[in-house]
């Protein structure tokens, strides 16, 4: 039995724009928010400049409960860079978000043996922080019994 690992943090580099930095922001204190627009209420994950319902730009940040299920994933045994291959197995996967209107996240499933993981597993989020990029990633893992 292996478990999901969780790839570390800092591999990659983050591309923060304005239109992201506020959720990158709140990941500092480990609170996951949802763009929603300010004018109509649509929710849209990742945040874009525009919202494609009414084209305000305006947003609303809530705050989500950190609860989602396993919409779809997928377990890497391959390190396709040398940096992860100490870092196997891990589950790339996209958890459909509680209270966001459907939206989706793509994260990692961690600290689960990887054949208990299924399409509708529920989870929440974990924070791994990431110093030197000041933020912590999002990952989620199975809801406690
Ligand atoms: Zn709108």
């Amino acid at each position: 039995m292996a478990i999901a690992r969780r790839p570390p943090p800092d591999l990659f580099k983050l591309a923060v724009n304005q239109w992201t930095q506020p959720f990158w922001q709140a990941t500092k204190e480990h609170r996951l928010l949802l763009a929603r627009c300010a004018d109509c209420g649509h929710a849209r994950m990742p945040p874009t400049p525009f919202c494609p319902q009414c084209q305000s730009q305006r947003i609303a940040w809530t705050a989500l409960s950190g609860l989602g299920t396993v919409y779809s994933y997928t377990v890497v045994t391959r390190a396709i860079l040398p940096d992860m291959d100490a870092y196997l197995p891990y589950v790339p996967a996209v958890i459909t978000l509680d209270g966001a209107d459907g939206m989706r996240l793509i994260s990692n499933v961690v600290d689960i043996e990887v054949q208990a993981i299924t399409v509708g597993l529920r989870v929440q989020v974990v924070w791994d922080d990431a110093p030197s990029q000041a933020v912590a990633v999002p990952r989620f893992a199975p809801v406690a019994a």
